[in-house]
């Protein structure tokens, strides 16, 4: 953690220094030219087609086509799910948490579309609809479906711990599911697992200190955030050991509820205007010049 050094002089000049305003990095206006009216009235022609329900400390994998849409949904208690999305077909292109939080911020709502790894780097999803979209910022700086978590995982919990040895992590339910899915070696679907996005979770960075802090999710049953697919995607999902995150995670302590994955079609005649999305168009000559 940061931590200022009293023993360090500071320059003259650090006041001046320390008052230059910030910059936004990246200007999402130009991220936004997209038409988002498209998926509004799709939306009104939504149909079930599928459902997966994710049991507690478990992950799922469901297929989703391009032009479809799904939603994380709540049942039954308070529960954060830990979510990847795969192009289907290519596993090496996933979801880039680091990329799409540098472009939107550090917790997603509604608009926000969730890139693809780099060099295909393409929108995978948009966030269309958003039932916690209410909670905004709280007085600590937390906020809801944060992309600046990682996922639990046994290998910080076996460092942490001293030497614990749990298997129900984020990362280890992600694992077996997306095995099971792609029927998949375990060790190479565990290559493939990635950073997620924390849906439902209540997080932020400390003010004094930057750390990473949960606190209770304010999520009830029946919230549910809802994606459209710009790609053919494999969608998995985790059921966090941290049920809402309110205490701990990577035990079993928590009370933990199931989370359910619904996939739902559209009249085709309401994506009229709507393309696929096509792979990023850098040329990947990377300075040397092409032969
Ligand atoms: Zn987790």
């Amino acid at each position: 953690m940061k931590k200022i050094n009293l023993d360090r002089a500071r320059p003259q000049d650090a006041d001046k220094l320390q008052a230059v305003e910030p910059v936004i990095c990246y200007n999402p206006s130009t991220l936004e030219n997209y038409d988002f009216s498209i998926y509004e009235g799709a939306r009104q022609t939504m149909k079930k087609i599928n459902s997966e329900l994710i049991s507690p400390r478990s992950a799922g994998c469901i297929n989703v086509n391009a032009g479809q849409f799904f939603r994380i949904k709540s049942v039954d208690g308070p529960q954060v799910g830990d979510l990847n999305l795969w192009s289907r077909g290519e596993l090496s292109e996933f979801f880039y948490s680091g990329k799409t939080r540098a472009l939107y911020g550090t917790h997603m709502s509604t608009k926000d579309r969730l890139w693809s790894s780099l060099p295909t780097m393409r929108p995978m999803a948009t966030i269309t609809h958003d039932t916690l979209d209410w909670y905004g910022f709280d007085s600590f700086g937390g906020s809801v479906h944060d992309i600046i978590g990682t996922r639990c995982d046994p290998y910080t919990n076996n460092l942490i711990s001293g030497g614990g040895q749990y298997h129900y992590c984020c990362h280890s339910n992600l694992t077996r599911a997306l095995a099971k899915h792609c029927d998949l070696k375990l060790n190479i679907a565990e290559k493939y697992v990635h950073d997620v996005l924390n849906v439902f979770m209540c997080t932020g960075f400390t003010r004094d200190t930057g750390q990473y802090f949960m606190k209770e999710s304010p999520v009830k049953p029946g919230d549910y955030l809802e994606f459209f697919a710009e790609i053919d995607l494999i969608v998995g999902l985790s059921a966090c050991p941290g049920g809402n995150c309110a205490s701990e995670h990577s035990s079993d302590q928590a009370n933990c509820y199931p989370l359910e994955i619904e996939v739902f079609s559209v009249n085709s005649n309401t994506l009229i205007g709507w393309e696929k999305a096509t792979i990023n168009q850098y040329d990947r000559s990377h300075g040397l010049s092409k032969k």
